[in-house]
């Protein structure tokens, strides 16, 4: 049997309701991932969207997720408290059916990365109306690096397949360059 570990897995908590639409988290979001750190700001790079419909008084924020390689066949509608939202509103995955969570100049897969190695995501910090909290909890996750690998493959395999390698390897590059 494989063994277990401890890891800690952290979430964001959106209270829709609170959200106002100021957008400074996909502000904070992008300036934190441009590269240099800090050198501009456009919300296109961000890894969290305001879903926003200012006539009907709705900002969802999303924040990014999975990349998929094929949009979903099946897609839902939700009315809460009498908002009727719109599809994918609700969606966090990087996806071939919208523009959100895609890097503006290579068109690769956004995701969230809980603002790695910073004491606290910076969109939670800057949500002056605490629209955005932080929840971390311990799981045990198995030590299965076969199965994890072979996801791995199979993510890379598929974004080569779609934007070619040379992209990948130019936005690692990107990734990696010291601030
Ligand atoms: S900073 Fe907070 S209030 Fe402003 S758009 Fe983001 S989640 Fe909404
Ligand atoms: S936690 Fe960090 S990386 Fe994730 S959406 Fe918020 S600011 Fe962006």
């Amino acid at each position: 049997m494989a063994e277990k570990q401890k890891k800690i897995i952290k979430t964001l908590k959106i209270d829709v309701d609170k959200c106002n639409g100021c957008r400074a988290c996909e502000v904070i979001c992008s300036a934190f991932h441009a590269s240099p750190k800090y050198s501009s700001n456009n919300p296109a790079r961000s890894r969290i969207r305001i879903i926003r419909d200012p006539h009907r008084d709705i900002y969802v924020p999303v924040y990014a997720g999975e990349y998929t390689v094929a949009e979903c066949a099946g897609r839902d509608k939700y009315t809460i408290d009498g908002k009727e939202y719109d599809e994918c509103s609700f969606c966090r995955a990087s996806c071939p059916s919208r523009e959100e969570f895609k890097e503006p100049d290579s068109g690769l897969p956004l995701k969230c990365d809980m603002c790695e190695g910073e004491d606290e995501p910076l969109c939670v910090k800057w949500c002056l109306v605490d629209a955005l909290q932080v929840e971390e909890r311990e799981e045990d996750v198995s030590e299965d690096e076969e199965s994890e690998q072979q996801d791995l493959d199979i993510g890379l395999e598929s974004l080569a397949d779609k934007y070619g390698m040379d992209k990948i390897v130019d936005a690692l590059a990107r990734m990696n360059e010291k601030d």
